[in-house]
């Protein structure tokens, strides 16, 4: 099964994808993780990338689009994934659609997310006031018409992010159908 994950920074998809990957037995890919282990190399697109993380912005399209492809193209991933944090873009969903079955919101809003992200204990370098900022504006942006995108084709399921990694987990496979 191929599933996506979206939602705000903050509202648990790594902990959910990671559930899930477990209970699924497909692997759990997270497109932020891609792009950082890009960034940390010393190469010109990884300088490209490190920046327009660091700054909150997205990646564009066409690059995050390759990079996801190349990646995904390993076998391991042939039977399945739990894909977080893509897409972000109607443009990305678009060109992915073969590569998505269901489709997970975790609904939270703007002020929850910025408490739990100001009270993790670890710090990410992109984790600025500003930058955390341009990426809730971007979630509203670009993302959120991803969600009507998904919810026109049937395969968006909303899921109340505000409660216990134990609920949520619930809810998530209930509605997946693998309770
Ligand atoms: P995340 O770990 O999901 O918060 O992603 C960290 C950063 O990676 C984002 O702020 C973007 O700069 C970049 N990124 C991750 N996923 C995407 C995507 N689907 N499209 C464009 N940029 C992305």
């Amino acid at each position: 099964m191929k599933i996506i994950l979206i939602g705000v920074q903050g509202s648990g998809k790594s902990t959910q994808g990671n559930l899930l990957s477990k209970k699924l037995s497909v692997p759990y890919v997270s497109m932020g993780s891609i792009f950082r282990d890009i960034a940390s190399k010393d190469s010109s697109l990884g300088r490209e990338i490190k920046n327009t993380m660091n700054e909150g912005f997205l990646i564009p399209d066409e690059k995050t689009i390759e990079v996801l492809r190349d990646y995904l193209s390993s076998p391991e991933y042939s039977s399945g994934y739990i894909l977080d944090g893509f897409p972000r873009t109607v443009v990305q969903a678009k060109a992915f659609e073969s590569g998505i079955d269901r489709a997970v919101y975790l609904e939270l809003s703007d002020e929850i997310a910025l408490k739990r992200i100001s009270e993790r204990s670890e710090k990410r370098d992109d984790e600025t006031p500003g930058a955390i900022k341009k990426r809730i504006d971007s979630f509203h942006k670009f993302t959120e018409p991803v969600l009507h995108h998904l919810e026109d084709k049937g395969i968006l399921i909303r899921v109340d992010g505000e409660q216990s990694v134990e609920k949520i987990h619930q809810h998530i496979i209930k509605e997946l159908g693998i309770a």
